[in-house]
């Protein structure tokens, strides 16, 4: 025998049962149900309109892409600066992907692993007319407003340019991003000018190839960024011989031991000060599925 049983779905996906009319009980459910209804169309009323804002917030954002080694891209509504790009397999085995858009190229020294391979006068894969800075001074790129400080090339290396080094603070969205480059360890001149950092990328690897253990740890506590973003480590999937790059290793050890290490799914992640965590973070970008 079929019963009147009446099914009724709410948005929730909940099913309620609707064949025992007559109770006080069954009344109260019914009130209860057109509640959660109305609270789940109100609920999807304002979902659609965050939905609206975090649209409208999206082009607020500013998108932080890794490609590999200290290479990344920042944008910010209309505009993308390329920082430190590498030449094509020099040292490292890898090559930088074509058809990178960007309206400005900031290269904190005239390393191959940093600068395309224009020291060493190969020929640039980006277009001519990409302005290029790897000096100190202030810049304005759209709404970016950039700040190079004079540094200095870690030792033993970089002699061959007076061991220039440019750390570059990226002003942009309510936030503020250093790139380090290869820069030798903090001192008090630099600890003065990098203040209120949010996001630092910093070269760590294994083998403290660029700055010692000691070193790494001092410019974080100095600078204490609420995000570091390691760099200029070796990338396994991308070096196939074991010894390679040479004196340059992974950073599986040093973030094997932290409790702060957010691994993140792929090369991109946009972010508001909002989004910022409370207390300090290592957040492992994926390399460009780009680079080969
Ligand atoms: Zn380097």
């Amino acid at each position: 025998m079929i019963d009147s049983t009446i099914l009724i779905k709410i948005p929730n996906k909940h099913i309620m049962s609707l064949d025992k009319a007559k109770t006080p009980i069954f009344w109260l459910s019914l009130s209860s149900c057109f509640c959660i209804l109305l609270f789940s169309c109100h609920s999807s009323n304002s979902s659609s309109v965050s939905d609206v804002k975090k649209m409208a917030n999206s082009k607020e954002q500013l998108k932080i892409e890794y490609i590999a080694h200290a290479s990344f891209l920042l944008t910010y509504r209309d505009h993308t600066l390329l920082l430190d790009p590498f030449a094509d397999s020099v040292w490292i085995s890898y090559t930088f992907p074509r058809n990178i858009k960007a309206d400005a190229i900031f290269s904190t020294h005239p390393h191959y692993d940093h600068d395309g391979g224009l020291f060493r006068d190969l020929k640039p894969y980006w277009e001519s007319e990409i302005a290029f800075y790897q000096d100190p001074g202030n810049y304005e790129i759209g709404n970016f407003r950039i700040q190079g400080i004079k540094g200095k090339h870690c030792e033993p290396y970089g002699y061959e340019f007076d061991q220039k080094n440019t750390i570059f603070i990226f002003e942009v969205a309510d936030l503020r991003i250093a790139h380090w480059g290869d820069n030798e360890p903090i001192n008090d001149a630099l600890a003065e000018q990098l203040t209120d950092i949010d996001v630092l990328m910093l070269p760590i690897d294994d083998s403290y190839h660029i700055l010692k253990a000691d070193e790494t740890a001092e410019v974080i506590n100095r600078i204490n960024p609420k995000v570091i973003i390691p760099m200029h480590y070796k990338i396994t999937d991308l070096e196939p011989t074991p010894d390679k790059p040479k004196n340059l290793e992974t950073i599986d050890k040093y973030i094997g031991v932290r409790q702060n290490v957010i691994k993140l799914e792929g090369n991109k992640k946009e972010i508001t000060r909002s989004d910022l965590p409370s207390s300090q973070e290592y957040w492992v970008f994926k390399h460009s599925p780009l680079v080969k």
